[in-house]
């Protein structure tokens, strides 16, 4: 196996992408590269060489050494609020990976897709969104992206954007829009069962969010029928130490 080593990455470029989350394009000298669904950790250290580290999906397929990265405020955490409030175009960070080879999609891959997100779960779904285009694949994707009003938006513009091939539901938690066909609320059996993939179509789940979300909505999809090795997850709990 390939032993990981810490790389130095400058950041190149912020996008904004809610009030509390932005997008981090860094250039990673030495990068080798990831498939879509990876992580990486990220480790800060301070004048004083005290240093921690935290994992963060890789949110793009990687274009030569650059990558991006998409991080929420965590408003009592460590190193979210310096990720999205402190770091400046210019400044470097240290860079490991990628990590992960389970919860991952290859894009010759033929199996119809379903992509459950909730909150900063999109993140790494959105870069198997991203590889898809890229492929020119045809594989079919549905994505159900539970996120708690319109504002926690991520990638808004992006997936407004018409692909052919990618159905996408919002699933409002706690504000929807005016008029929205589904009242606010949590994700639900029915959810799953409407806008995903009947379970005879033998799709590849893919589940990432809270540790809460995914464990409810995997339940729901092995509940459904799915076959529990074809249900892919992803736990965005406390990382790191
Ligand atoms: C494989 C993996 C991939 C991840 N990818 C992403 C990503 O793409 N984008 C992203 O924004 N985050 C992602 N995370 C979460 C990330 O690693 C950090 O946990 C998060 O940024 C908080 O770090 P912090 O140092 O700010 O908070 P900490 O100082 O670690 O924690 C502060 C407080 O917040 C709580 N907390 C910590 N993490 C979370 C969380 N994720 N949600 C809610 N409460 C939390 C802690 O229990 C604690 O009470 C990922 C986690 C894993 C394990």
């Amino acid at each position: 196996m390939r032993r990981l080593i810490w790389l130095a990455a400058t950041l190149v470029k912020v996008r904004e992408e809610t009030a509390t989350a932005r997008t981090l394009v860094f250039d990673a000298p030495g990068w080798p590269g990831h498939l879509p669904g990876q992580h990486l950790d990220v480790r800060l250290t301070a004048d004083d060489g005290y240093s921690t580290q935290r994992s963060y999906s890789l949110a793009a397929p990687a274009e030569g050494e650059r990558i991006e990265l998409t991080v929420e405020l965590v408003d009592d955490g460590e190193v979210s609020p310096y990720l999205t409030e402190v770091l400046q175009v210019g400044d470097q960070v240290e860079v490991r990976g990628p990590v992960g080879g389970w919860f991952v999609w290859r894009p010759e891959s033929r199996a119809p897709v379903l992509l459950v997100g909730g909150g900063s779960g999109i993140v790494p779904l959105m870069a198997m969104v991203r590889a898809r285009r890229l492929a020119g694949s045809r594989t079919p994707f549905r994505l159900l992206y539970s996120l708690r009003d319109p504002g926690r938006r991520y990638y808004a513009d992006e997936l407004r954007r018409p692909e052919p091939g990618l159905d996408i539901t919002y699933l409002y938690t706690r504000t929807a829009p005016e008029d929205w066909p589904r009242k606010a609320g949590r994700v639900m059996r029915d959810d799953l069962a409407e806008n995903g993939w009947p379970a005879s179509f033998e799709p590849d789940c893919y589940v990432c969010g809270p540790t809460g979300f995914v464990e409810v909505a995997a339940d729901m999809l092995i509940d459904l029928g799915h076959a529990p090795d074809h249900v892919r997850t992803e736990r965005f709990g406390p990382s790191g130490g």
